[in-house]
């Protein structure tokens, strides 16, 4: 009866690529090597992971009028998503704008452009089809009122999912619908301390009081995940998954908490894992998987992505994620 077993509401942005031997200082010119021109951002990578594992999956996002809107388009098409609702114009489609040396080191400029005008009102406006999806997926490179209005037109039945990135705190409507939230550990970090070095003192901060006092931005946390995990749950939401990079995941309901082992493989890019992981996750809940299930099915789809590089580009078919076996 669901017309969709995901849709994701994000971003989509164009990563324009240029290699160099040193990244510039300030006033500094060098040469670099060609532009290179990959689809990215959070909700379009998030799109294209979970429809190459054969989901059926919408995007609702604002790209620009322009040519970047259209190569981002076609590679959501190419990979299955469904492009209706993604709208368009407002400004210039989202670019970042990345630089990266032969260690790897990168600078990044991102310009938000028609991610920053995703608006309350476009979401209201595409009610049906929020409402079309078993799950919806939501990250915060667009508006963080946008975010709330999606968890406000959301219908009962369906289950929603935030990956709180980039990480700020968060307000108690939203925390509280997140089942799970998910989240890496620089971005437990700040849901939980606040904005690292922002330099406010303890006494200033927003939330000001203990971990696991239920306020978001409380203060410093200690190193172990399950703690993080604890305090996580005690700002609202009914579930918790903390990915821990090589080391797989934490999986926490408040009934129980489980740490999902990753599968090892040889990581030569990184970039998405993130992304493929949480896509993954959102759509085996969907089908009925319990969390931690999803969430080992989702560090086989989040091991096979760093086994490539890029991001659009290293996601997994279904067929190759069972090949990883586990
Ligand atoms: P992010 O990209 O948001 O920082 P992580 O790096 O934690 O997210 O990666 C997400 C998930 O992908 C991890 O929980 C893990 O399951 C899988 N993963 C990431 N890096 C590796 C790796 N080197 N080896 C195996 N699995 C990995």
């Amino acid at each position: 009866m669901y017309d969709y077993d995901l849709l994701v509401v994000g971003s989509a942005n164009a990563d324009l690529v240029i290699g160099v031997e040193r990244r510039p200082g300030p006033g500094e010119t060098v040469l670099g090597s060609d532009l290179a021109v990959h689809p990215g951002g959070k909700g379009g990578n998030q799109a294209v992971a979970a429809a190459r594992l054969g989901a059926r999956t919408a995007l609702l996002a604002r790209v620009g009028d322009d040519a970047h809107g259209r190569l981002l388009l076609d590679a959501q098409r190419a990979a299955g998503v469904d492009t209706a609702g993604v709208l368009r114009g407002g400004a210039p489609t989202g670019v970042a704008l990345i630089t990266v040396d032969p260690s790897g080191d990168n600078s990044i400029v991102v310009s938000p452009g028609a991610n920053a005008r995703l608006s309350p009102r476009d979401v209201r406006d595409a009610a049906d089809l929020l409402r079309s999806a078993r799950v919806v997926s939501a990250q915060l490179e667009i508006p963080l009122e946008t975010v709330a209005e999606v968890v406000r037109t959301t219908a009962p039945g369906t289950r929603f999912v935030l990956n709180p990135s980039p990480p700020v705190e968060l307000p108690a409507g939203i925390l509280a619908a997140c089942d799970p939230l998910i989240l890496n550990e620089h971005e437990a970090r700040v849901v939980l301390e606040g904005p690292a070095g922002d330099g406010r003192t303890d006494g200033e901060r927003t939330g000001g009081g203990p971990v696991g006092d239920g306020r978001t931005g409380g203060g410093p946390v200690g190193d172990d995940p399950r703690e993080w995990a604890r305090a996580l749950l005690a700002l609202g939401p009914r579930s918790v998954v903390i990915t821990l990079g090589a080391r797989g995941a934490l999986v926490a309901d408040g009934v129980t908490t489980e740490l999902v082992e990753p599968v090892r493989v040889r990581a030569v890019d990184t970039t998405g894992a993130g992304d493929a992981f949480t896509a993954a996750l959102a759509w085996r809940l969907g089908t009925g998987a319990g969390l931690a299930d999803a969430a080992r099915y989702a560090a086989r789809v989040g091991a096979a992505a760093v086994t490539r590089e890029g991001a659009q580009a290293s996601f997994p078919t279904a067929a190759e994620v069972a090949a990883l076996g586990g």
